[in-house]
């Protein structure tokens, strides 16, 4: 008989954060950077931990050049070349310690995978990215990658579930990834009907890899500033975005002219336009299909980014926390059945 769980479990859109009694005066005292050291590679990270998806029209090297400049990560999609790197190595070697090479499970991926690495020894994270991070062939993955990279901090996901994330810990993974199915442009919920509302699976998976000294990455999902907030108050120690930074001058696809308006190409990683590109590539790269969409060009990310980190500061002022690392400490959550008044549209 199939089990049922009845404890209800809630998407960033379910809940707003509670304002609490609080001594700062502006957003400007907020201070956003964490340092963590890392579980497995003992290596250290200082940053605002926001970090651009490895998506092949978000995790550019343009990407990675304006986010750098805030102190943001970027996770580097997995189709550039080892001659790509290089290229990046030798125009922006300040920009190197906040990026990480992208490997999935298929074939060739740990010979590109190794040979990047090689070539650019300064890149110290890797993140093995696959759709279902449930498998036997994904544990024993990260565990190969681990035996061979010792040093490296290694992001490995998706996963949604405590005991999953403390198992890719124990097999060598430093930092988690955490979501199945909230993206924008994923369409494993409607594929598939699998998936776990995203604020409890950071909360549930933040708890579990912190009692292993582990950490998570809430990754998917977020619309607004407000839900990069509600993901470090449930407990995420990054924050990774997909469509948020998508449709910018630094996001990849293709620029698109209709009606005198600008539009840039957006889609998942398993999407048809994604398959097509990478023809034969990418095909068991995600168990589901994602969607493509046209984004209305936004301009530079910078003012996005700024956006995004003016309204973390701000939620901090408001429930009283003087430095990220505190948000969480400070949060208390209240289920709502409406956070937005769209009288004058969804999107102010
Ligand atoms: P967003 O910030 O756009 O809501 O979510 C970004 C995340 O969506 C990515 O980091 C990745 O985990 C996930 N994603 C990207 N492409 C696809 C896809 O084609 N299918 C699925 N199921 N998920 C995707």
């Amino acid at each position: 008989m199939p089990r049922i769980e009845n404890d209800i479990k809630l998407d960033f859109k379910d809940v707003l954060l509670r304002p609490k009694r609080s001594t700062l005066k502006s957003r400007s005292e907020v201070n956003l950077t964490r340092s963590f050291t890392f579980r497995n590679s003992k290596r250290s990270y200082e940053g605002i931990p926001v970090i651009a998806a490895n998506m092949d029209t978000v995790g550019t090297f343009e990407m990675a050049r304006a986010l750098g400049k805030f102190s943001l990560f970027t996770t580097i999609h997995k189709h550039y070349s080892t001659e790509d790197w290089k290229d990046f190595a030798k125009t922006s070697p300040e920009f190197l310690e906040n990026v990480a090479a992208s490997s999935g499970t298929g074939q060739g991926d740990f010979e590109r995978l190794s040979e990047i690495l090689r070539a650019v020894p300064q890149v110290q994270y890797i993140c093995l990215d696959v759709a279902n991070g449930y498998s036997e062939h994904f544990v024993q993955y990260v565990k190969d990658v681990r035996e061979r990279f010792p040093e490296h901090t290694i992001i490995a996901g998706n996963v949604v579930t405590g005991e999953m994330v403390e198992e890719l810990l124990l097999s060598g993974a430093d930092i988690i990834k955490v979501g199945i199915g909230p993206g924008s442009v994923c369409t494993t919920r409607r594929k598939t009907g699998v998936g776990y509302p995203q604020l409890s699976a950071v909360i549930e998976c933040a708890d579990a890899a912190h009692g292993l000294n582990g950490h998570i990455i809430s990754d998917g999902g977020c619309t607004c500033p407000g839900d990069v907030s509600k993901a470090f108050g449930a407990g995420a120690d990054f924050v990774m975005l997909g469509g948020m930074l998508a449709g910018h001058s630094e996001s990849g696809g293709d620029l698109i002219e209709k009606g005198g308006q600008q539009y840039k190409l957006f889609y998942g990683m398993s999407s048809e336009t994604a398959m097509k590109r990478h023809a034969g590539g990418v095909a068991d790269y995600r168990a589901s299909e994602g969607k493509t969409v046209e984004v209305p060009f936004k301009g530079d990310v910078e003012h996005t980014i700024r956006d995004i980190l003016g309204g973390v500061r701000s939620t901090c002022t408001y429930v009283g926390a003087s430095k990220l690392k505190e948000l969480s400490r400070r949060t208390t959550f209240i289920r709502v059945t409406e956070q937005l008044n769209t009288v004058f549209g969804a999107s102010n």
